[in-house]
Formats: structure tokens, C-alpha cells, sequence
């Protein structure tokens, strides 16, 4: 059976892309067959695989709108074990074209449903919004990863995404779980980080990943080189931090 992981947080820049490159690179690497789904206009997750996303012709926004099939959408194999569904700017219009589709929550549940099984893990990965987008891709998922960065605001609109979580789950999609939440950015000169790390633990019920990112220049350079951590810099801290929490993921669908 496969798993449907989507990774969000509403604020942007807190790791959501790093993570979903890598947590997914790294689960390629251990032999799991991985879909990841970019579902943010932005495109990071697509370039952050070496894909050029001013030159697609096919991404999630063509597949969402009807007007391609995921056979035409799906890049297979941009790393072995891993293929992606890229998006780009085209993406930003979606939530007002989708306005008047019946069951609009549902159309990347209804299109990832139908391939999930070809997949050990699907990933996607979120825009920095609670928007159509951030529904449709907790609606298709299991469980939501949460990226929380290492910084003084960490905790603010936490309850406003575990309140959307909720909302998602009584109304759309009731076995969504958070799956649970991952530290990024942990800066180990500072207190700040480690106050940060003490204070979500104390607040928080929810499953807490116990790889914590550092951070790690060499996770900041991977993108522009369209190679995740694991084959860019195969034995930085950053790429060591991503194979843990592989793991941690790994073991956690196995129970
Ligand atoms: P989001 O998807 O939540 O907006 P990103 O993953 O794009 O966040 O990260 C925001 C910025 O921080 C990017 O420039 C990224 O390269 C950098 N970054 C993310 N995680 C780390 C890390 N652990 N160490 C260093 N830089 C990081
Ligand atoms: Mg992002």
C-alpha cells in the first residue's frame, strides 16, 4: 500500500520544498518508488529536481484543469526511483478557474487515486497558503507532514493549520492524520534554536520527528544545481538529517 504524505505549513520559507526534495530523494535512495506531486505555482520542487519549468508542457495545473492526462504530466525517473509532476507559474490562476468545478476539493484525489498504487510514497508539496490547492492536496493525502523552522515565530498560525487539518478531516477526507512535525533550520550555535525545539515539544501533542534538520549551506546550494542533498552533497549534514527522517518515516508506516 502506499503512503500520501503532504508536506505544509502556511508561512512561507519555513523548509517545505527542501523537505519534500529530499525526504523524497531519500526514500528513492533506500529503493521506495516515489511520486512527488508539486502542487505550488512557484516550482521550486520542479527546478529542485533539475526540471526547467518555463519549458513544460504538461504540469498539475494542465492535469487539474482536464486539459492533459497524467500520462502526459508525469516526468518519469528525474532520479532512479522517483517521478515527478512538476508545476510552474501557470499553477497561480487555478484557484480562480476552479471556483465553478463541481467537487473541487477532490480533482488531484481523484487523479493521484488512480496511480498511488504504482507508488511505495507519494509526496506533495504545498504553496505557503491555506488556499484550494493546500485542500486538494490534503484531501488526496494520508497524513500531513508540518516543517517547522527553527525561529522565534515558529509556533504563530500552527493552530490555524492544525484547524484547517481538522476542518479537512470532518468535511473532505476523515482518515487525514498529521503525520507529524520536523524541525528545519536548527541552528546549533544558538539557544534560539534549541529554545525553539523545547517550546513546539512542550505545546505540542502531535508526533514530533526526532531527525532535526540543521542548517546546512549545502541543502541551500542543492536546488540551483536541480540535485537533491543526497547526490549533490551525499555526505553533508543536511543529506545525513534527510536519510534519518527517511528512516523515521520508513519505520513509521511500517507500524
Ligand atoms: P518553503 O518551501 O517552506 O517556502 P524552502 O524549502 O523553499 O521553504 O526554504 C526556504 C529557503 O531556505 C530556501 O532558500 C532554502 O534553500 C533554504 N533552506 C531550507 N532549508 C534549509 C536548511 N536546512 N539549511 C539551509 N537553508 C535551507
Ligand atoms: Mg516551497
Amino acid at each position: 500500500m502506499s503512503r500520501i504524505i503532504a508536506v505544509s505549513n502556511q508561512k512561507g520559507g519555513v523548509g517545505k520544498t527542501t523537505t519534500a526534495i529530499n525526504l523524497s530523494a531519500c526514500l528513492a535512495e533506500k529503493g521506495k518508488k516515489v511520486l512527488v506531486v508539486d502542487v505550488d505555482p512557484q516550482g521550486n520542487t520542479t527546478s529542485g529536481f533539475g526540471v526547467d519549468k518555463y519549458n513544460i508542457e504538461y504540469t498539475i495545473y494542465e492535469l487539474m484543469v482536464g486539459e492533459c492526462t497524467l500520462e502526459d504530466c508525469i516526468v518519469p525517473n528525474v532520479i532512479e526511483n522517483l517521478s515527478l509532476i512538476p508545476a510552474n507559474v501557470n499553477l497561480a490562476g487555478a484557484e480562480i478557474e476552479l471556483i465553478d468545478v463541481d467537487e473541487k476539493e477532490y480533482i488531484l484525489k481523484k487523479q493521484i487515486d488512480k496511480i498511488s498504487k504504482y507508488y511505495d510514497f507519494v509526496i506533495i508539496d504545498c504553496p505557503p497558503s491555506l488556499n484550494v490547492l493546500t485542500v486538494n492536496a490534503m484531501t488526496t493525502a494520508n497524513t500531513v507532514l508540518v516543517p517547522i523552522q527553527c525561529e522565534y515565530y515558529a509556533l504563530e498560525g500552527l493552530s490555524q493549520l492544525i484547524h484547517t487539518i481538522n476542518l479537512v478531516r470532518e468535511r473532505l477526507n476523515e482518515e487525514l492524520e498529521i503525520e507529524g512535525v520536523v524541525f528545519t533550520m536548527y541552528d546549533a550555535r544558538t539557544n534560539l534554536s534549541l529554545q525553539v525545539v523545547e517550546n513546539v515539544k512542550a505545546n505540542l501533542e502531535q508526533n514530533i520527528y526526532k531527525s532535526i534538520i540543521p542548517r546546512n549551506v549545502r541543502l541551500a546550494e542543492a536546488p540551483s544545481h536541480g540535485i537533491p542533498i543526497n547526490i549533490y552533497e551525499p555526505k553533508s549534514a543536511g543529506a545525513e538529517a534527510y536519510r534519518y527522517l527517511a528512516d523515521e518515516v520508513i519505520e513509521r508506516e511500517e507500524n
